[in-house]
């Protein structure tokens, strides 16, 4: 079998961790499996780096970003491929543009278009194990980019669904995908199985164990993607395509996101123009908005409510304001220090009254709701981030993803 795997920050965050990483890959070889690994930077690498850049620019060049980051990668691919060699296998580590692969031209957040796997495949038939540096990428003119945070694991499944590996592990400092983070409810179940569908809208809510775009490239590609510790030999979390019928919950699992900004914009005028003009403006300045909920103030205005991250609000304070008149709203507020909290489950599209559910349980904790957003598979709430984890908990037990009993 051709099975690529993935290591995590904290699975290769030391020297003898990466000694630890280089023995599991040589059983999986030693098994007669060839071998493609990718891994991410050494623990907080990529944190520390960051904050580098940041003592010295407030706003850092984005390409300068992505040649600074990128270099947390470049150390673990060469120490575990030296670590490899030690252990008697032949290894080569590969940068992501050796790697063959392609994004758009992007910095920060870039997705990766193509690969180009002829080097990759000719180094494994000659009997390397092949180490590739996760989170990167090269545009077509030969820049440096990153794929945004965590994005390691969609290095890892881009190659594998690149090389039409037979699996994915991606490998982590938990034993699987559970009901929620383990580290905010310990009572937190590992579940066996779930559906892409269900992970994708996990992760792009904030379960930060999958990159989305990680899941959204498995889906598409129909990757065998495994979630699993690289601590342990617990079996882990498959994701794969699962019918509706054999998903018996309600809810799955919940995810949260505590990073919410609520930008209230008043009195924009009520023809769609203007509101598409609001949204192009944001979108031009990559301004990434999340729930949107819109009022009738008046015959001619709307009232207009959307959530933006915290790292994009002094853009869109800048933006808006600048723009007021042109785009002819009254006042504009931002509010922060808000969080996401969401339940998700494919169950729910057969089952009315969740969402009723979840706003109870809510208002029993007198928790605010600020805004609301539902899709088939999910109910999302934006509430105080202080009342998060107590939200998340109620939740949790609420709907009974403690038990192995099905919540109701
Ligand atoms: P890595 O460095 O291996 O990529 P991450 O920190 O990115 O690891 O992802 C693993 C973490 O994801 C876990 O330590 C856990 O705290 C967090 N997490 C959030 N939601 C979940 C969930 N539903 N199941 C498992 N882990 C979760
Ligand atoms: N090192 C990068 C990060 O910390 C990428 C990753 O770990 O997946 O975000
Ligand atoms: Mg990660």
């Amino acid at each position: 079998m051709l099975i690529v795997q993935k290591y995590g920050g904290t699975s290769v965050g030391s020297v003898e961790r990466i000694k630890a990483v280089a023995q599991r890959i040589g059983q999986t070889v030693a098994q007669g499996h060839q071998c493609v690994v990718v891994v991410s930077a050494m623990g907080h690498t990529t944190d520390n780096l960051i904050e580098l850049a940041k003592q010295i620019s407030s706003r850092p060049s984005a390409r300068e970003m992505d040649m600074l980051l990128t270099t947390g990668e470049q150390v673990s691919i060469a120490l575990l491929s030296m670590a490899l060699q030690e252990q008697g296998h032949a290894a080569v580590s590969m940068t992501g543009w050796q790697a063959g692969i392609r994004t758009e031209a992007v910095h920060g957040k870039a997705r990766i278009e193509a690969i180009d796997t002829d080097k990759i495949r000719r180094l494994l038939d000659a009997g390397n194990i092949v180490i590739v540096a996760g989170f990167q990428g090269v545009t077509e003119t030969g820049e440096i980019t990153t794929l945004g945070r965590g994005g390691s694991d969609t290095t890892a499944v881009a190659l594998a669904a690149a090389l039409k590996a037979d699996l994915c592990e991606i490998y982590t400092d938990v034993t699987g995908v559970f009901t929620t983070d383990p580290r905010i409810v310990p009572e937190a179940r590992k579940l066996p199985v779930v559906s892409y569908d269900e992970m994708l809208e996990m992760a792009i809510l904030g379960a930060g164990v999958l990159h989305p775009r990680s899941v959204e490239c498995a889906k598409l590609y129909g990757v065998k993607l495994v979630v699993r510790s690289s601590f342990t030999d617990e079996t882990g979390t498959i994701i794969q395509e699962v019918s509706p019928v054999e998903q018996s919950l309600v809810v799955t699992g919940i995810a949260f996101d505590d990073d919410v900004v609520k930008v209230q914009v008043d009195g924009l005028p009520s023809d769609s123009g203007a509101l598409a003009r609001l949204f192009t403006l944001l979108a031009e300045q990559r301004i990434n908005v999340d729930v949107i909920v819109q009022s009738q103030r008046s015959e001619n205005e709307i009232n207009l409510a959307f959530s933006i991250a915290e790292d994009d609000r002094v853009r869109a304070e800048e933006t808006l304001a600048a723009r007021r008149e042109s785009l002819g709203f009254r006042h504009v507020a931002f509010e922060a220090g808000l969080a996401k909290v969401s339940i998700v489950g494919a169950g729910m599209m057969t089952n009315p009254g969740v969402a009723a559910m979840c706003f109870r349980y809510l208002s029993e904790a007198g928790i605010p709701i600020k805004m609301v957003t539902t899709s088939e598979i999910k109910v999302s709430c934006v509430i105080p981030r202080d009342r998060m984890e107590e939200a998340v908990n109620r939740l949790h037990n609420a709907f009974g993803l403690a038990d192995e009993s099905p919540s109701s």
